[in-house]
């Protein structure tokens, strides 16, 4: 008898394991969907225009590893490598403004003003990053040493050092002193051996979707619409869900891609867990946030694949994401936003609008409503200021503009919970490695499968590691 699994959410987590289970032929899967489109944060929608469809992502817009990472490693498991197709971020590669200028990187890397000593130090420190056992990163752990004061081994330039707090908001989305330098550094040594950055033809919810097809090619079943209202406990043992609507699926496995405090908090109910327990799950701390626009042009303006934008308005001496944030969260947006990150998807898949247009994604910082961030009064000022930060580089969108999607936290949170937050739990240094949630909650067959009990990766590759690692106990 195949054992029966309900999958709660069809984010990456959810979507990859319920793959594997029912690939595996042991298992046969249900997976229940509270929106009507699969992916969670991953999940891509279409926009029917005058013009002709655009595709857009609801938050993501660029994968680490692409095909070499955790996401081409669940396709190749479930024997659909070809589902899915990639492009690279690469020729053009990333086009890099630094204080203003643009930097060719590396070849005028002496443009950043960066001492030669430290140059050379922080050569030393890729070389590093490629060598470090286990066991110094266990150490690095132990010690709980956080990205920045681990960086300051090879250099104390406020240029240099800020250049990687950029980077580490990018990746993890929070300031580089609370991030687990030893996470920084497994990441780092993925993306420099891979080489393989880029994003999904189709768009990224082409990732779970692949996932999800297979589920169903395998005889599994995917139910949209669908939101689980509570997970059923009987003498601590989970035996089933039931939805919104009264509908009971009774399970033998019931894994949550739900988030782990909504899982814990929500879906289970305190009552079923020690005080101790839920006292620890409530203080796990959150990542920031972004507010992505999704700018529709009328043609072509520009032939980059990715645009990252650092203006010469920012004091690198003083550079502190988290500070960033509580300017923002105070209401004060700037008239043009000084960090933006750009990837021009539709020259990475021009499929994702009609011919001869463009589409250009442009994220920055921005607090959750926990934070301070009212929709009502901040969203017009933040989708401007980043538009104008943007056309720093891109002067040509004021002239073909189409129009303007966005997705602010406030967005995030109503569709995927955990806040709106990029990453749901931190990598901070006290939430990674023995430190992370557990996927094993303290009832029998009760999994937790989502970004935040993921190991290591950087956004949705931290999802599907979940998955990966989940796959391998449970089989
Ligand atoms: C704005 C933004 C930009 C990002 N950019 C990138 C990027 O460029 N690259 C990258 O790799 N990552 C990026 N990320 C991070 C990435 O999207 C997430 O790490 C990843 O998608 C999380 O996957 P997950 O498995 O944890 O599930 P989630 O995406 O959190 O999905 C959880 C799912 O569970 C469903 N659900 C919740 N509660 C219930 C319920 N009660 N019943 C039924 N269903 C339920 C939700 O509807 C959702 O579909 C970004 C995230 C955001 C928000």
């Amino acid at each position: 008898m195949k054992k029966k699994v309900v999958v709660i959410g069809s984010g990456l987590g959810g979507a990859a394991i319920g793959a594997l289970l029912q690939h595996q032929g042991r298992f046969d899967v249900t997976l229940l969907e509270k929106n009507n489109l699969i992916g969670g944060r991953y999940a891509t929608y279409e926009k029917k225009t005058d013009e002709g469809i655009f595709k857009l992502d609801v938050g993501c817009h660029l994968i680490a590893n692409c095909n070499n990472g955790t996401m081409g490693e669940v396709l190749k498991r479930i024997g659909k490598n070809d589902s899915v197709q990639w492009s690279y971020a690469r020729r053009p590669k990333p086009a890099f403004y630094f204080l203003g200028e643009r930097i060719d990187f590396p070849k005028e890397v002496n443009k950043l003003g960066i001492p030669n000593e430290d140059l050379f130090n922080l050569l030393n420190l890729m070389r590093d990053v490629t060598q470090f056992t286990e066991e110094d990163l266990k150490k690095l752990d132990d010690e709980q040493v956080d990205m920045r004061t681990f960086l300051k081994r090879y250099t104390s330039d406020p240029k240099a050092l800020s250049l990687f707090s950029f980077f580490a908001g990018m990746e993890f989305v929070i300031p580089d002193y609370l991030t687990a330098a030893s996470e920084w550094i497994v990441c780092q040594r993925q993306m420099s051996t891979n080489k393989s950055s880029g994003y999904p033809i189709g768009g990224c919810g082409s990732v779970p979707r692949a996932y999800c097809n297979n589920i169903e090619e395998n005889g599994g079943k995917l139910i949209l619409q669908a939101p689980v209202k509570e997970i059923l406990i009987e003498n601590n043992e989970a035996t089933g869900v039931k939805l919104e609507d009264g509908t009971v699926h009774p399970a033998d496995i019931v894994i949550s891609n739900a988030g782990f405090k909504h899982t814990v908090l929500d879906l289970v109910g305190k009552d079923h867990f020690s005080e101790e327990f839920t006292q620890k799950v409530e203080s796990y701390e959150y990542s920031l946030a972004t507010f992505q626009i999704k700018i529709a042009l009328d043609e072509k303006i520009t032939d980059e694949k990715m645009i990252m934008y650092i203006g010469e308005e920012i004091d690198v001496d003083s550079f502190d994401r988290q500070a960033i944030s509580e300017m923002l969260a105070r209401g004060e947006y700037p008239e043009e936003f000084p960090i933006v990150f750009a990837p021009i998807v539709s020259n990475m898949d021009p499929s994702l609008c009609p011919e001869g247009k463009q589409l250009i994604f442009a994220g920055a910082g921005c607090p959750t409503a926990a934070q301070g961030f009212d929709p009502k009064k901040h969203h017009e000022k933040v989708q401007n200021s980043i538009l104008n930060g943007i056309k720093n580089v891109l002067p040509k969108i004021e002239d073909h503009l189409l129009w303007i999607d966005s997705s602010s936290p406030h967005d995030i949170e109503k569709f995927a919970g955990e806040s709106g937050t990029v990453i749901g739990i931190a990598q901070t240094i006290n939430q990674v490695g023995k430190n992370r949630p557990k996927q094993e909650l303290p009832i029998k067959n009760l999994y937790c499968c989502c970004a935040d009990t993921g190991l290591h990766g950087i956004g949705g590759e931290l999802a599907v590691d979940s998955a990966l690692r989940l796959y391998n106990k449970l089989i």
